[in-house]
């Protein structure tokens, strides 16, 4: 175990505060038969990243947008309301929808990112002077896991093989790495606008509905992409996911990641213009309308 510690995890959380190392060994093992078996599942709190979607919705034979709406609840990751989602559970408790008494969880192969890395959490930083984030790991330790009484001792790295983590660290990282520029950044770049929180829902969790807006004029007339990658993008979730990451780069922090099209930020310039004084000539309606009410107020 590291000498390192975590420093701002509460004092009741059930994340310990060591800092594990890939090569870190714990002891752990969890198996159908053991006394705790599907505990777990009956206090899930799981928090889903763009692929555990794409996993899971693809498992149920959904599009993402009938998936979302099923088997998830939507909550605000930041004080800005950067948007999430979490697993739905059953209405009277924390048990996951997926959970069966007997057979265990019911999408095993296809179960999130968070079920897999369990009893271990991984904990992203990012410097706000560098552009590679970190990650860290620590223990979790509920009462009601057994796993940490088994004499199995097994690495981080071997935990993280075993259990499938790896393809969904790859195609979760920049969503990661997004969250933590938007965090690190903070009041450089501000409160993004509402519209930029719906493309942030739209492409990391709504897939198909992100194809949709692929395939409208509102993107072709802008951006600039070769048939053959457009096609990649349309017909394929991941590759989807891995543009949609580059684009909204663009989007939420203005990299120039995606090529636009001869005279698109013109023409776009030209069009914001007319829309922002439209918007300063409803706010101006507005102010006047909220004047008596202040005065009454006053009163
Ligand atoms: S998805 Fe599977 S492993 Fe994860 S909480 Fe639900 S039943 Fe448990
Ligand atoms: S050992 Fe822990 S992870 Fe495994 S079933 Fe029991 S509570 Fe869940």
């Amino acid at each position: 175990m590291s000498n390192k510690e975590f420093k701002d995890i509460p004092f009741d959380s059930p994340v310990q505060p060591h800092q594990l190392q890939l090569n870190t060994r714990i002891a752990f093992n969890c198996y159908p038969g053991i006394s705790c078996f599907n505990a777990c599942c009956k206090q899930a709190d799981i928090t889903l990243a763009p692929y555990d979607i794409i996993r899971l919705k693809n498992r149920l034979g959904m599009t993402s947008t009938e998936f979302l709406k099923k088997h998830t609840v939507p909550f605000e990751m930041d004080a800005h309301g950067m948007p999430g989602v979490k697993m739905r559970t059953t209405d009277d408790e924390p048990v996951c929808l997926f959970m069966d008494e007997e057979k265990g969880c019911t999408v095993y192969e296809d179960r999130p990112s968070a079920c897999r890395y369990y009893p271990i959490a991984l904990l992203s930083s990012r410097k706000a002077d560098e552009y590679h984030d970190e990650q860290h790991y620590a223990l979790v330790e509920e009462p009601h896991c057994m796993g940490h009484k088994e004499t199995r001792e097994i690495s981080v790295a071997d935990y993280r093989r075993e259990q499938g983590v790896e393809e969904f660290d790859e195609l979760n990282r920049d969503y990661y790495r997004l969250i933590l520029k938007k965090k690190s950044t903070g009041p450089a770049v501000g409160k993004p606008s509402p519209t930029s929180f719906q493309f942030f829902f739209l492409v990391c969790y709504d897939t198909d509905r992100f194809k949709e807006f692929l395939n409208s004029s509102s993107f072709s007339n802008i951006y600039d992409v070769p048939q053959e990658e457009f096609e990649r993008i349309t017909n394929d979730d991941i590759e989807r996911l891995k543009f949609g990451y580059r684009l909204l780069k663009q989007v939420l922090f203005g990299e120039n990641s995606i090529p636009l099209k001869d005279g698109a930020y013109e023409k776009r310039m030209e069009e914001r213009k007319e829309i922002l004084e439209a918007r300063r000539k409803l706010e101006a309606e507005l102010a006047k309308q909220k004047e008596p009410f202040e005065d009454y107020i006053d009163d």
